[in-house]
């Protein structure tokens, strides 16, 4: 790997340098690489300087030189890509240039969705996942988790105009909902428990959104964006996803509903039975104990 004299301002010239370069170059919405890292004090933290050696998955991400991170483009304060300079920002943005810095490597991002983050961490064309990634029994059975980085809610946006405002009123209607995503079961158990469905049949392990149509039913879409465009045009009645995600969908006459429920926590997602996910824990933890997540928090005002 190269040697390089990264301090702050040159990682920010260097994801500037770098986005410019993707910007005037190709695909740089779905891939791009930004940030310079890797300088004497952070390589110390690989575990080579300080003498331990690292597992056979970490090693052959330092031998590469490179993270591959997917991460969101368009959850702001999370992973938010910037259209104009293709940089990306976001609590989870910084965690992954962290994580980079401190194994000594570089950092590319890969823009995931909530359907085709899975696919490309078991294809190995990413090292790990850091996507607004609900942690759940079920998705545990098939990759590694850290432990949370950050506690969301499930909540539900509609139109004003709809007149919609509690869980009861989305009675018989229809709502849209991102393929790959814990929303749909979060709003059948919310409205279960609100005793607005009675739930016959419900097994959490089990449900499936295509075929449920007790009470509530609901189209799964591919991406945030045309859910959106959905619920502009009246296709869809409602748009329900995790409050972090639908933020930058609320616009002038859209509120959210009256609830919020369904804690989603976020992890690092790897794959499963890596040494890569040891590490990626222990880099958690340690950036829970030593302030950095809660330096996040305020930084991108996710409090
Ligand atoms: N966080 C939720 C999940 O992991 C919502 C989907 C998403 O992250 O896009 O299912």
């Amino acid at each position: 790997m190269k040697k390089r004299n990264a301090i702050l301002s040159s990682v920010l010239a260097g994801a500037m340098l770098l986005s410019l370069t993707a910007c005037g170059g190709t695909d740089d919405s779905s891939s791009s690489s930004a940030a310079e890292t890797g300088d004497s004090s952070s390589a110390a933290a690989t575990g080579e300087a300080s003498g331990e050696a690292l597992g056979a998955d970490t090693q052959a991400i330092v031998d590469r030189g490179i993270l591959r991170v997917g991460v969101k483009n368009a959850v702001v304060g999370f992973g938010y890509q910037d259209p104009a300079t293709g940089e990306y920002s976001g609590m989870e943005i910084e965690l992954a240039k962290k994580l980079a810095d401190q194994l000594g490597v570089d950092v590319e991002f890969t823009t995931v969705t909530a359907a085709t983050r899975t696919e490309l961490l078991d294809s190995g064309d990413i090292d790990c996942v850091l996507a607004t990634f609900t942690i759940t029994d079920e998705r545990k059975q098939s990759w590694d988790f850290t432990t949370p980085y950050y506690t969301d809610y499930v909540t539900v946006l509609v139109e004003d105009s709809s007149g919609i405002t509690s869980l009861a009123d989305l009675k018989g209607k229809l709502v849209g909902v991102s393929s790959g995503s814990t929303s749909a079961r979060s709003l059948v158990e919310a409205m279960i428990e609100d005793g607005d469905i009675e739930g016959t049949g419900f097994s959490a392990d089990t449900f499936d959104p295509a075929t449920w149509t007790d009470g509530v039913t609901f189209q799964q879409f591919d991406d945030y964006p045309a859910i959106s465009t959905a619920l502009s045009a009246g296709t869809v009645d409602a748009f329900c996803v995790d409050k972090s995600i639908l933020a930058v969908y609320k616009t002038e006459g859209r509120s959210y509903i009256d609830a919020q429920f369904a804690p989603q926590e976020y992890g690092i997602a790897t794959k499963k039975g890596s040494d890569f996910s040891t590490y990626c824990n222990d880099f958690v933890e340690t950036c829970l104990s030593d302030g950095t997540i809660d330096g996040y928090i305020s930084e991108f005002n996710l409090g």
